[in-house]
């Protein structure tokens, strides 16, 4: 059965493209969600079984809220950079590198390498943490994959991203139920996965901020007067339902996280400097990029009140980078990374202090290396000729 649905204005592909995304996340009984070529008519096919009118409900408040305040204030270019290898982008990135077994998709949203391609992710981190060291002298730290939910409560994640966010149970503590499950599974050919009512309620998540358990480290501590930058390689979990898609975007994938605490005008300084070192990032790994003010796709019932201020804030900067292009000969991009103003939120949220007693400023910049990766085998493709000298050395040296 389909539903359609009229916009009450005419939107653009940008809009269309993230209220198709987004819709995920409205009904499990939708089981297409699309926006027709007039760009002001959605079209919502649902199961059979399913009542019209509550997805109807639903679909409504979900369109008004993502539409709440459109269009948003214009997004702007900060800087922008060319590659000098004039060969075609390479589609299919992905399939390729499983078909060289340099990459092998262990499930859903979660991906493993080898090869050359465990080489470019190795290097990748490696340049980065290193180039961070001497740029802002961090400091390294690491982090486990889990965190409390109480800790993402306090960092606003529940507030902007719940539908995100991966929770982590066990079986209840219960002999009888834990010895049903077992002998259920003795048959390793067709596992039998718990019941609701035999998990525990979740005490903890998966990461799915980089940044986020470092606020917490930092509670209660006065930041030095020159201020502090922190980095390290998170690992990070986003759930993104039928989202998910191959190196673009996964469930747990891998972020070279770069944080700074301290006065506003030291995060200010620093985060500046980041938006140059992108210029560098771009020339080292020859890549198309440019830098755009932007907002998070937030969960639509904030939406649109969260998007406006990051934009008109611009708090957050993106490191876009073409990956190919779609059916209609669209060039595809993403965003392999963000640059991030906090202000004095996480200051206030955990008591970290300036030097001086006021909250402290917080920044932070998080490239994602699996998308980095992909962005550079799009732009390269697979004849190390056309990659960058001193990316190429290291990486096509080794078919290990
Ligand atoms: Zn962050």
């Amino acid at each position: 059965m389909s539903l359609e649905f009229q916009l009450p204005v005419r939107i653009d592909r940008d809009m269309a493209d993230e209220l198709v995304k987004e819709s995920a996340y409205i009904a499990r009984q939708i089981s297409a969600f699309r926006v027709a070529d007039d760009l002001q008519t959605v079209v919502v096919e649902i199961a059979e079984t399913a009542n019209p009118e509550e997805i109807s409900g639903k679909v409504s408040r979900y369109l008004s809220a993502m539409l709440r305040g459109y269009p948003p204030p214009a997004t702007r270019v900060c800087a922008a950079y060319q590659r000098t290898d004039a060969g075609p982008l390479a589609d299919g990135v992905f399939d390729e590198l499983k078909r060289r077994q340099w990459a092998f998709e262990i499930g859903v949203g979660h991906v493993g390498f080898a090869g050359p391609a465990l080489t470019l992710y190795e290097y990748i981190d490696q340049y980065l943490g290193e180039r961070y060291q001497e740029l802002f002298g961090t400091r390294t730290i690491s982090f486990p994959a889990l965190i409390t939910p109480g800790n993402l409560a306090r960092c606003g994640y529940f507030d902007s991203h719940p539908n995100n966010a991966t929770w982590v149970t066990h079986l209840v503590e219960d002999v009888d139920t834990i010895e049903q499950f077992r002998a259920a599974n003795t048959d390793i050919r067709a596992p039998r996965l718990p019941k609701p009512e035999e998990l525990e309620t979740p005490a903890a998540c998966l990461n799915p901020a980089a940044c986020d358990p470092l606020y917490y480290v930092l509670e209660n501590q006065t930041m030095p007067s020159e201020g502090v930058a922190y980095s390290w390689l998170g690992r990070v979990f986003r759930y993104e339902s039928r989202n998910t898609r191959d190196l673009e975007r996964l469930w747990e994938f891998n972020v070279r996280e770069l944080v700074f605490a301290g006065s506003a005008a030291y995060v200010q300084r620093q985060r500046e400097k980041a938006v140059q070192f992108m210029g560098e990032l771009a020339q080292h790994f020859d890549l198309d990029m440019s830098l755009e003010v932007a907002s998070d796709p937030f969960f639509a019932t904030v939406a649109a009140v969260k998007r406006m201020w990051q934009l008109s804030m611009e708090t957050k900067v993106e490191v876009k980078v073409p990956i190919g292009t779609d059916g209609d000969g669209r060039l595809r991009r993403i965003a392999a990374g963000s640059i991030n103003l906090h202000g004095k939120f996480f200051g206030e949220r955990f008591s970290i202090h300036a030097h001086g007693g006021a909250s402290a400023d917080t920044a932070c910049v998080g490239l994602g290396i699996e998308r980095l990766m992909l962005a550079t085998f799009a732009q390269h493709g697979f004849e190390p000729e056309r990659w960058p000298k001193p990316v190429r050395t290291h990486l096509f040296l080794s078919e290990r």
